[in-house]
């Protein structure tokens, strides 16, 4: 048994003592290998690789070097099998800019890496893995923060709390703000301020060709646009996001726990308040089997808690019952996004995966997890038969989740075409998340039966490596100029994986 802090594991009770369980995700492990095809001129020389080494100002770890399985390693412990030929540690865009020209000149795969939460695996593979992790400074100026793109959101949070500011953002704390940001980012502040990407002002990135540049309204727009929800690994390697802050103050936490036979009212209820209660309620609904059914409403209000009290009452009203267990707690902004990070317990160093590489404490115990997930974005609620299809595939055997995470507000009010993220019109996220033997088998089954009732929509930050069109899934009717922007930044595609724009 494998302690899992992550938020999803943390609200499954209201203590913070939830546990999830390893697994081998074998058919994620080969879709990643295929999509780290060697496509090598001719193999590099141990030399080459010693002078790209020598060039650098940060690290290149090879096969053979102490810390390579350390390096190696993702958030997964499921894509462990693979072995690329090198990890570069790179200090600045200089670094960066030589790996890839360096891949290009010797025609091997090149894989950018943040915090390694792809839940494809697709920022490792065969070849030259360049890892941003060592580009994680946080400098908060007024209204603005400057983030490294190898920041992990733990961090992120701290140090931007020092100045009693902060940005919208997920709440796993190791994921990297990179991958975060380019693909979205959804949080539980996002119906007050948006998506990551909605606070996203400017940001450096490394194309193809080796330039650093530095996109925004009036530079590169085009590139600006497609790393707001475009998703990660696909125009080059960002170095840099410049964000809009907030102000802090303190939150309230809650965690609301029904009897299993409450579902189907608690859904109908929670899909027809969330989406549309003030920006500053945010909530998710989550039904479990793990091991045994359980129902929670969780959240996160931007205010006092006897106003959050006030604000619950029409949602419990219309559940019908009192909720069987109810944690509600006031707190500081930066305490309730290491509560939603599964932290709580824990120091912010300790909140980090253990080791001595970048990114890394040397009293990190932020456990890996061995996971399979698949998405929907709801845009229209559940009928009653699509309730009773979520609470049947909820039911089946197995270790897994569904989780409802509430959309509108903020996320809401910005065009579906005005950045690359699409699903402006959802009502809320749907995640399938599961562990153990037969996560595979739950997953295809349930995401099959519930596509009828939401439809065909996916989050590319939720990235699936069995998901039939996920082009139109991901990106709806951005597709098209995401393709553009491609062929624009990277015609010759030295970024590349399954689903590449
Ligand atoms: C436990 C867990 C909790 C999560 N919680 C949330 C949440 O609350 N909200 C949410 O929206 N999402 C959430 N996610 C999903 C998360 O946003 C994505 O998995 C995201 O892609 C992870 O980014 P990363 O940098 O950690 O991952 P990585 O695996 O490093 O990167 C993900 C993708 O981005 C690319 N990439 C990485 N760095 C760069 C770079 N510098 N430039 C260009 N491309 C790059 C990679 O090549 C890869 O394709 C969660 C994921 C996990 C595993």
């Amino acid at each position: 048994m494998r302690p899992a802090l992550d938020r999803r594991s943390f609200l499954r009770a209201s203590a913070v003592a939830a546990t999830a369980v390893a697994t081998g995700c074998a058919q994620n492990v080969t879709t990643a290998h295929a999509g780290a095809r060697t496509t090598a001129r001719t193999a590099p020389s141990s030399s080459d690789w010693t002078s790209l080494g020598k060039g650098l100002a940060g690290r290149l770890i090879r096969p053979g070097d102490a810390s390579y399985d350390a390096a190696r390693r993702l958030y997964n412990p499921s894509f462990d099998g693979i072995r690329p030929s090198a990890v570069a540690y790179c200090a600045n865009p200089s670094d960066v800019a030589e790996c890839l020209a360096f891949a290009k000149r010797l025609g091997i795969p090149v894989t950018s890496r943040s915090g390694g939460h792809s839940y494809a695996g697709w920022s490792t593979g065969t070849g030259l893995v360049v890892d941003v992790s060592r580009m994680n400074s946080v400098r908060a100026t007024s209204g603005h923060a400057v983030v490294g793109a190898g920041a992990q959101l733990v961090d992120v949070y701290d140090r931007l709390a020092a100045h009693g500011v902060s940005i919208p953002a997920g709440s796993c704390p190791t994921v990297g703000v990179a991958g975060l940001t380019l693909g979205g980012g959804i949080g539980v502040v996002a119906r007050q301020y948006g998506l990551t990407c909605d606070v996203l002002e400017s940001l450096q990135i490394v194309t193809a060709d080796g330039r650093v540049l530095t996109c925004d309204a009036d530079h590169n727009p085009d590139l600006y646009w497609a790393s707001r929800g475009g998703g990660g690994g696909n125009f080059g390697v960002a170095v840099s996001f410049t964000f809009r802050t907030h102000a802090t103050r303190e939150v309230t936490v809650f965690f609301l726990h029904w009897p299993w036979s409450r579902a189907r009212k608690a859904i109908a209820a929670w899909q027809a308040w969330a989406p549309f209660a003030p920006d500053a309620m945010w909530s998710n609904l989550h039904l479990s089997q793990d091991p045994s059914l359980d129902l929670q409403i969780g959240g996160l209000y931007l205010g006092s808690r006897a106003d959050c009290e006030r604000r619950l009452e029409p949602l419990i009203a219309k559940i019908g019952s009192q909720p069987s267990t109810r944690y509600v707690t006031q707190t500081s902004y930066q305490k309730a996004m290491m509560i939603e990070g599964g932290c709580s317990s824990r120091t912010v160093s300790q909140c980090h995966r253990p080791g001595s590489l970048p990114g890394q404490t040397a009293d990190g115990r932020f456990p890996r997890d061995a996971f399979s997930a698949k998405s929907h974005m709801a845009y229209r609620p559940l009928s009653a038969a699509g309730i009773g299809a979520l609470v049947d595939q909820t039911a089946r055997p197995g270790r897994h989740a569904v989780l409802l995470d509430a959309l509108g507000g903020a996320v809401g009010r910005v065009r579906p075409d005005a950045t690359a993220f699409p699903h402006r019109t959802a009502l809320f996220s749907v995640q399938y998340y599961a562990h153990m033997a037969g996560a595979a088998t739950w997953l295809r089954g349930s995401h099959a039966a519930m596509a009828p009732h939401f439809g065909d929509h996916a989050y590319v930050n939720y990235i699936d490596p069995a998901l039939s069109g996920w082009r139109q899934a991901y990106y709806g009717a951005n597709a098209g100029r995401l393709a553009k922007v491609k062929a624009t930044y990277d015609p010759g595609r030295l970024f590349r994986f399954p689903q590449a724009v």
